[in-house]
């Protein structure tokens, strides 16, 4: 029988295992955490025995991959040395404290290439991955689904294609896909999601994709605002998560909340999406 993976964006402040708990407790069978605070500053030490603890709990209670969010201020795509600089630190660091949770994902927003045009931004983004990416590690570096706000590179699939294109270590690459970023991005997975799924296939590869956030949107199709709403509650609808969690392609997936919600929100949306889920 397959079981619908499902978690929503917890907070680490009080620790790893403690996460896990509160996964578990609000009916979650995996969790997004950020790997630090979303300025970027430095993380806390590690405090491994916290975190073994957590992985024999996620282990006995059958939880998927969870997934780890970098900072959404860095920017591997600047022009600025000392931008680019720190986001690579931070990123490296990352990468290497995950090695303490098995088969960790990291989910990173590629970057914005400010006034230097996509193609240098992309070139940027693939050298400071490869710098990072290492033979050995292993965890998966995902790039997310961005909704083209601004400069963001990653709002098409073609240039998150061109990213993958240039990492040398291919197997350690992968994507996350963000229903609310997309949706904004002018992809109507609304009327059309066997469609964008197709698209999505024949550009990235439906092989890469490794997690799904699922967000509704405040804002209509094409909009490239990226404002996240509770599931149901936005312009993507409940039908629409409804096709999603249950699509042939897409619902062995990991899937994400990211929507407005305090602890007790989630464990609502959670059960509901629980409920609509085909067994
Ligand atoms: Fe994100
Ligand atoms: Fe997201
Ligand atoms: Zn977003």
């Amino acid at each position: 029988m397959i079981k619908i993976i499902i978690g929503a964006h917890l907070s680490v402040s009080n620790g790893f295992y403690h996460m896990g708990v509160q996964a578990r407790d609000i009916g979650a069978n995996t969790f997004q955490f950020f790997t630090r605070n979303p300025r970027g500053s430095k993380a806390k030490d590690l405090d491994l025995d916290d975190i073994n603890k957590m992985n024999v709990f996620l282990k006995e209670n059958n939880f998927g991959r969870v997934l780890a969010h970098a900072p959404y201020t860095l920017n591997p795509a600047s022009s600025d040395d000392r931008i680019r600089g720190f986001a690579l630190e931070v990123m490296a660091d990352d990468i290497s404290r995950l090695e303490n949770i098995p088969d960790a994902l990291y989910n990173l927003h590629p970057g914005s290439h400010v006034k230097q045009g996509v193609d240098v931004g992309i070139e940027l983004i693939i050298q400071a991955l490869n710098q990072v990416i290492k033979e050995e590690q292993s965890t998966l570096v995902l790039l997310e689904t961005m909704a083209g706000k601004g400069t963001e590179i990653g709002g098409k699939f073609q240039e998150l294609a061109r990213i993958i294109d240039g990492i040398n270590h291919k197997d350690k690459i992968g994507v996350c896909l963000d229903t609310c970023h997309i949706y904004d991005g002018s992809y109507d997975i609304i009327n059309n999601l066997d469609g964008v799924l197709e698209e999505f296939d024949s550009i990235i590869g439906l092989d890469r994709l490794k997690a799904i956030h699922l967000n509704d949107s405040k804002n209509p199709y094409g909009s490239k605002k990226d404002r996240h709403e509770k599931i149901g509650e936005g312009t993507l609808g409940l039908n629409t998560f409804k096709s999603i969690i249950n699509h042939p392609k897409l619902r062995h997936l990991p899937f994400f909340l990211e929507t407005p919600n305090e602890i007790e929100g989630y464990r609502e949306e959670i059960s509901l999406l629980r409920s609509l889920y085909k067994k």
